[in-house]
């Protein structure tokens, strides 16, 4: 994590102008930005009402607090989860890549694909890494270094598609199967955050980071040996044990603990 924004929090809404923003989250105040927080992130104003403030209520609605260029994602991160799908835990990262077309913000809808193509979605709540600065063939310092921030990320997968193909560019890849948010947070310790799903109140997924297999630190490290990471792109980090499947009129919330919740429904 970066010492020049060490424990600062950020967001992005759409205002009542149709105008979209980033935003620092400052105890009861949240000021505007004019350029993304990893890029310089100068304040350019105050929002009139606290993003937070549910007294007052804010016109500012949230939306996913980044616009990477690109997502990768590694698979079978957690060995509870790899065994429960009957997979070997890898010997590398397994890397994959969603889609930016995929993300939602918080409260957004997840939209299940028609049932002839897909009938079994399924959530996976993960902690997600958000790049701070262009690494290309990264040491590990500076992949440490290379964190700007994490939020948190529902990684919707088609399972059946995702078996069926054999990759999984289709099962990974419909529109609004990337939930992001509900902010950034720059001070975590991600080491071991507990990670928590709920849906419809009832906890489905319960795990920590500290049974990651890769550090996150080391999947920055092992990616951008392949390819040039850029300020603003996301790194999915694997989920626990526990995922299943998301049906019409579902709620999903996933919670990581230091960040928040991020809440979505299913249409
Ligand atoms: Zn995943």
């Amino acid at each position: 994590v970066s010492d020049a924004v060490e424990g600062r929090r950020y967001a992005r809404v759409r205002l009542a102008d149709g105008s979209v923003r980033y935003v620092e989250l400052a105890p009861k105040r949240t000021m505007l930005l004019g350029d993304a927080p990893w890029l310089g992130g100068t304040v350019a104003g105050e929002l009139a009402s606290p993003l937070d403030d549910q007294a007052r209520g804010s016109a500012a609605q949230r939306v996913a607090p980044v616009t990477p260029a690109k997502i990768l994602c590694v698979g079978r991160n957690y060995r509870a989860h790899a065994s429960e799908l009957g997979n070997e835990v890898p010997a590398e990262p397994l890397l994959f890549l969603k889609p930016s077309s995929a993300i939602i913000g918080p409260d957004q809808a997840i939209e299940l694909p028609p049932r002839a193509l897909s009938s079994r979605v399924d959530h996976e709540a993960e902690i997600a890494v958000v790049i701070g600065r262009r690494l290309r063939r990264a040491t590990a310092d500076e992949a440490r270094q290379g964190i700007f921030g994490v939020t948190l990320a529902c990684d919707v997968t088609a399972r059946d598609l995702q078996k069926k193909d054999g990759q999984f560019t289709r099962g990974k890849g419909f529109d609004t199967f990337c939930p992001l948010g509900p902010c950034i947070e720059t001070e975590l310790d991600v080491a071991n955050l507990r990670v928590t799903t709920r849906v419809n109140g009832e906890t489905r997924q319960d795990g920590s980071t500290s049974q990651m297999i890769f550090s996150c630190a080391f999947m920055i490290e092992f990616i951008s040996a392949v390819m040039t990471l850029l300020p603003g792109d996301v790194i999915l980090t694997g989920t626990p044990a526990g995922v299943g499947p998301l049906n019409p009129g579902d709620v999903v919330e996933v919670e990581i603990e230091g960040i928040g919740v991020l809440r979505n429904h299913v249409a």
